[in-house]
């Protein structure tokens, strides 16, 4: 087999084969294939696509080029939830405690942010002593006594999504549905749940801004899922405002906790129910996933989604003070308001302006090298529909280095419209595929 014969094959349009598509990732892999061949390549499947089950053949290829997590020591139906990424986005560290106290057992492996969304495991880091990093036995442990673990993806997950990955980011060929559903897949396929909730964002500061691509994207996901054996739900949810009021490391944790306590914003809350119900809908909890987020507000109520939240901080070595204690987070040097001039409702937040507000403050990366503020970020004391006046307070920007929570500012005052009339409220869950 050679890899000049498969680019023509998929340049004229013709379906691949098995034996093919992994051919070229395990050289693409190995380093036997080169960069121009695959890039070739990736541009051939942008323009001619591929259809269900090659995307399917190329997710498991890719799956198979690194580990493959066996949790089959650990009891139950085992579910998982990933979101393609959205700004205050927060909602693991709900759904997942909910779904662990209405039985469902949560082993999670989640990322690192990059850009102007924000990532879990770097989120979870803002909670002092905490380990996201822990020896399989103690995760599994873990998951088994306590019903939940949440830790940081491993390098060897699908090594060759990483290397595809940077290759289409070079060569425009990201915005491919089946290209961005087996990169996707392959690492969800790889972690070793039996059952997967995927919280597919539209909007501005989504990966894909229109609800048709969210859709698409979403169906293509859940259907890979499905043919994988592993029952996948896709919900697709709104990212045109952030998600809550706190942006941030430690500001989500503690927005987190406070939604955990019944306090959350109503947008956080909302979202973060529907997502934890289909988790135990698919963990066989519930019949449907109406009773399983009946069940979910319940958990809330009695306290036990809370209490699974203490457990995966006091599980992985944390200082499970902070639940009661948000002083015990790293405070913020340095804080500047933002403050409007205008009358009128809020009509809009642009979510892609706030993320990127709140990475040049010093909340996320623009590089895999740079460090994190963990006190970094941003508060938003208005959300759209609410009414304001001149001298309101509309957010406020914090963290560590003045230099960047100054440019962060700058930035937040074009991050919010204000309209004479009162905008219509936002839909805040789109559409559920299953
Ligand atoms: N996120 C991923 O992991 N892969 C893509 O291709 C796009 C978004």
């Amino acid at each position: 087999m050679n890899m000049l014969d498969i680019i023509y094959k998929k340049r004229d349009g013709e379906k691949l084969s098995n034996e093919e598509i992994s051919f070229f990732v395990k050289g693409y892999t190995d380093g036997t294939i080169t960069d121009y061949q695959a890039a070739a390549f990736l541009m051939a499947i942008y323009f001619k696509g591929l259809d269900r089950e090659e995307t399917y053949m190329l997710t498991t290829a890719m799956k198979n080029s690194g580990d493959v997590i066996d949790l089959s020591e650990i009891k139950g139906i085992k579910v998982d939830k990933h979101s393609t990424g959205g700004v205050g986005d927060k909602t693991t560290f709900i759904s997942a405690p909910i779904a662990a106290a209405c039985g469902v057992p949560v082993a999670k492996m989640s990322g690192r942010g990059l850009g102007f969304t924000g990532g879990t495991v770097d989120k979870m880091e803002s909670i002092p002593m905490i380990k996201t990093r822990i020896e399989k036995s103690h995760f599994v442990d873990l998951v088994n006594n306590e019903g939940i673990s949440l830790i940081g993806q491993t390098a060897h997950i699908a090594p060759a999504d990483k290397k595809i990955y940077a290759l289409r980011d070079a060569t425009a060929t990201v915005e491919n549905m089946s290209l961005i559903t087996s990169s996707i897949m392959s690492k969800k396929l790889a972690s070793g749940s039996d059952a997967i909730v995927l919280d597919v964002k539209c909007g501005n500061g989504a990966f894909l801004e229109s609800f048709e691509e969210a859709k698409e994207l979403a169906r293509q996901m859940v259907d890979i899922g499905n043919d994988d054996g592993k029952k996948t739900i896709g919900i697709i949810t709104d990212m045109n405002q952030p998600l809550g009021n706190a942006i941030g490391n430690s500001l989500e944790v503690i927005e987190s906790i406070e939604t955990l306590k019944g306090k959350g914003p109503h947008d956080i809350t909302e979202i973060s129910l529907v997502l934890a119900g289909a988790m135990i809908y698919v963990g066989g909890k519930a019949n449907s996933i109406e009773e399983g987020r009946k069940m979910a507000e319940a958990s809330i109520k009695d306290g036990s989604a809370l209490e699974k939240f203490r457990a995966v901080i006091a599980g992985q070595g944390g200082d499970v003070r902070v639940i009661d204690d948000y002083d015990i987070f790293p405070k913020a040097e340095f804080s500047i308001d933002i403050i409007t001039e205008d009358e009128g409702f809020v009509s809009e937040i642009s979510a892609r302006i706030v993320g990127f507000a709140s990475q040049h403050s010093g909340a996320g990366r623009a590089t895999k090298e740079d460090d994190i503020d963990m006190t970094a970020g941003i508060y938003l004391h208005r959300k759209v529909g609410d009414e304001v006046s001149e001298g309101d307070v509309l957010a406020t920007v914090y963290g560590n280095n003045f230099e960047k929570i100054k440019r962060a500012a700058s930035e937040m005052k074009k991050a919010f419209r204000i309209s004479k009339e009162k905008p219509e409220p936002i839909e805040l869950i789109k559409e559920i595929l299953e």
